[in-house]
């Protein structure tokens, strides 16, 4: 059996088993860690880096796929990770339309973000995709989180109908060649709306219910005419 590790976190000892993410070892010390990107149900990608964190006074790492080190001293809200993660929600404030990502909000009241720090900064803009029955799909809110492709892929519905489209800056989710969604893969289990933190991903009913639609109207609109039998 492997040799539990034991470092500590905020100045509290932590004993926790070998290759324990600093993440989950902070929080078995009752110890929270900011997260955007990770879910606990989902593999982490350290997308994010909103959770990075001091290890030994030298470097910041991601907490949610950074292995405890045994003897190493990490710090969660040192100036320098305060600093990094207001930074980080600035830049997400500068790019991506944020109003339906009420977790990032409260990030960005709680570092203290100057959501118009980066003002002149270039927007990432999108299409918007109405392209089934069941989905929006507002990309104009993503932030590449990745939560909807690992959920649709290995990590629960092995369908793999989306992924990442485009390069750099113009990156964003996207399905094979762009096809609709009722033309790929997608079983329409709504597994990514689930896990989507900023509403970029949002129930169809629940959009046409904001934009205020009659429930009769939406109930046309959204469910499919049983043929009538004949004879
Ligand atoms: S659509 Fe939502 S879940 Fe998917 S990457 Fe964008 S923000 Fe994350």
């Amino acid at each position: 059996m492997t040799k539990p590790i034991t470092l500590t976190i905020d100045g509290q000892k932590v004993t926790v088993p070998a290759g324990t993410t600093i993440y989950d070892a902070a929080k078995a010390a009752g110890i929270e860690i900011p997260v955007i990107c990770y879910h606990p149900h989902l593999s982490a990608n350290g997308l994010c880096r909103l959770c990075s964190v001091d290890v030994g006074g030298r470097v910041q790492a991601a907490a949610c796929v950074t292995a405890a080190a045994e003897g190493v001293a990490v710090k969660t809200q040192s100036d320098d990770v305060r600093r990094g993660r207001r930074t980080i929600l600035e830049m997400l404030a500068s790019t991506v339309n944020l109003v339906e990502a009420p977790e990032i909000l409260a990030y960005m009241e709680e570092y203290g973000a100057d959501t118009s720090r980066f003002d002149g900064g270039e927007k990432r803009t999108a299409s918007v995709y109405d392209d089934n029955p069941f989905y929006l799909r507002d990309y104009n809110q993503c932030i590449n989180c990745w939560r909807c492709v690992q959920v649709c892929a290995e990590d629960a519905q092995y369908a793999f109908a989306l992924s990442f489209d485009g390069r750099g800056f113009h990156t964003q989710i996207g399905t094979f060649m762009g096809d609709g969604m009722t033309d790929t893969t997608c079983v329409f289990c709504g597994q990514c709306v689930g896990v989507c933190p900023t509403g970029a991903l949002k129930p169809k009913r629940q959009a046409m219910l904001e934009q205020g639609v009659s429930p009769d109207e939406i109930f046309q609109q959204t469910r499919r005419k049983r043929k009538k039998k004949r004879g």
